[in-house]
């Protein structure tokens, strides 16, 4: 007998299977995929919808950028993740409208229904309405763009390499970070790594000390959410492995190969940075559904598009829609700031958003949601970080194992577990990169379509196909 088909709203599930919620969760990354879990084997029916088919661990994507580890091993496919669970379904798609009174959410062409949606669509990255700058910068918040930046800094070092002329090859050998906060710290800290090690060691005519990293921000110090005292040890740490800073300075332009810096800022610094890679993670702006559906429900977001929420994460008068993680401004604190855009909160608010649809489904509430802050750590260089766990301040050696030890216990798939841990050992022990490839130039596939994204129109069959059996128009997919 052929195993049974369980394609939830497409393919209408066994009657009593029909009867249990359908929660829609849009998004995989820590929020989602912490509901999925929490809602596998469960007696609801699950669709998550992601545009990519992937969870990405976004907090080494700074490794992926300066070739410490590769794309695979901060990301796992959602299928192999959570979707071999018998009630969780995933369906590839942007989410691109929601229509509340309907309960319907609109993806590739369809509207599909749902009893709950958790909303999990994260951030993106801000150039506070200075969209053209994108494309010079690149920020740091997919895997893509870590290629981008690992693929620009080693282009550069290659052409430095066979350049003649002194001035190019400075220019070749520097790069800016925009953006001192934990992600800015940290590619900073490791690109300079990358650079002068690779430059001593793999490039014959380069030398390392010049190769310059200047890290820029508006605020005057760095991992200014952390406490000051752990921003001095970082600042130490960074100057003296040779990163420039160059803070309480605001960037007034990008431009091709310079940063702009505002006058009135700082008098007597530098008016511009000239380099060949510039990296931007100075802004966070929420996903576009934010905004979206603050236009079709009146609910509240604030400046950075994030959605104003209840204690419950629902919104005024859409009990069945929750927003959880980056997406979501959490202001039921004893402080009544909002959570912080980070992992730990995001996996908490998944976790009881998921668990609270259960318990209404057997007529109950989950207690009041009360989030665990587990502190916040930077790594800044090799074997060197520095840890605010809640007061306790932790730097160094031991602040990297306590770093190393989160990171493996968060990283949510065990293969990725295992590849880095095995990675971060063979650096330990030989201190070389296992992942500089320069990939992602186009001009090198001619005559492959490298932006083929969707599989071509089904051609006419051959001969008669033989159908299985007869599937009606799918209940909760109009077109
Ligand atoms: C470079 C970097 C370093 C970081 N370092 C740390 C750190 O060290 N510690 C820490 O705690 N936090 C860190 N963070 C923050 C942390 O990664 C985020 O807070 C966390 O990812 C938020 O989780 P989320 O589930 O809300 O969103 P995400 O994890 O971003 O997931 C959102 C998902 O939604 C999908 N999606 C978006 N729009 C749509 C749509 N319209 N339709 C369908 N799918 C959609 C995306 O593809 C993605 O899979 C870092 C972030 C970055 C960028």
């Amino acid at each position: 007998m052929a195993p049974e088909r369980f394609f939830l709203e497409l393919d209408p599930p066994a009657a009593v299977k029909a009867s249990w919620p359908h929660v829609v969760i849009v998004g995989g990354g820590f929020a989602g995929l912490k509901a999925c879990h929490a809602l596998a084997g469960q007696p609801v029916r699950v669709t998550l919808i992601d545009k990519r088919n992937f969870n990405l661990f976004q907090p080494l994507l700074y490794q992926v950028a300066s070739g410490l580890v590769s794309e695979g091993d901060v990301a796992s496919p959602l299928r192999q993740m959570v979707g071999q669970a018998p009630n969780i379904q995933i369906l590839l798609g942007e989410v691109v409208d929601i229509d509340p009174k309907a309960q319907e959410v609109v993806f590739n062409d369809h509207r599909y229904g749902y009893d709950h949606l958790i909303l999990a669509s994260g951030s993106g990255s801000s150039y506070f309405g200075h969209e053209e700058w994108r494309e010079l910068a690149p920020p740091m918040k997919i895997l893509e763009h870590a290629d981008e930046i690992r693929r620009r800094i080693l282009m550069a070092l290659e052409e430095a390499e066979q350049s003649q002329d002194p001035i190019r090859r400075r220019f070749l050998q520097t790069a800016v970070v925009v953006g001192a906060g934990p992600a800015g710290c940290e590619l900073a800290g490791s690109l300079i790594e990358l650079m002068h090690r690779a430059v001593s060691r793999d490039f014959k005519q380069l030398q390392a000390d010049a190769c310059h990293v200047i890290l820029v921000d508006a605020v005057e110090r760095v991992l200014p959410t952390m406490d000051p005292k752990l921003s001095a040890t970082a600042a130490k740490y960074l100057s003296a492995s040779g990163v420039k800073l160059q803070l309480g300075s605001m960037v007034e332009a990008i431009e091709p190969g310079r940063v702009r810096l505002k006058p009135s800022a700082r008098p007597d610094g530098p008016r511009s940075l000239e380099a060949a890679t510039i990296c931007w993670t100075a802004g966070v702006r929420a996903s576009r559904l934010g905004r979206l559906l603050a236009e079709r429900t009146g609910c509240g977001v604030d400046r950075g598009g994030r959605v104003e929420v209840g204690p419950d994460f629902s919104i005024a008068g859409y009990p069945s829609i929750r927003v959880v993680g980056d997406l979501c401004a959490y202001r039921h604190t004893a402080d009544g700031q909002a959570l912080p855009g980070m992992a730990g909160p995001a996996v908490q608010m998944g976790g009881w958003v998921a668990r609270d649809i259960l318990a209404i489904s057997e007529g109950q509430r989950m207690a009041p949601f009360r989030w665990t802050d587990f502190g916040t750590m930077a790594v800044i260089g090799p074997f060197y970080a520095v840890a605010d766990l809640r007061g306790l301040h932790v730097s160094g050696l031991l602040g990297w194992i306590l770093w190393g030890l989160a990171h493996l216990a968060f990283i949510p798939d065990t293969e990725n577990r295992i590849s880095l841990l095995t990675k971060w050992l063979w650096q330990i022990a030989t201190r070389q990169r296992t992942a500089l490839l320069i990939t992602g130039r186009p001009d090198q596939h001619i005559g492959v379509d490298v932006g083929l994204e969707r599989a071509p129109a089904c051609p006419q069959p051959l001969e008669p196909l033989v159908v299985a059996e007869q599937v009606d128009q799918p209940a909760g997919l109009a077109a």
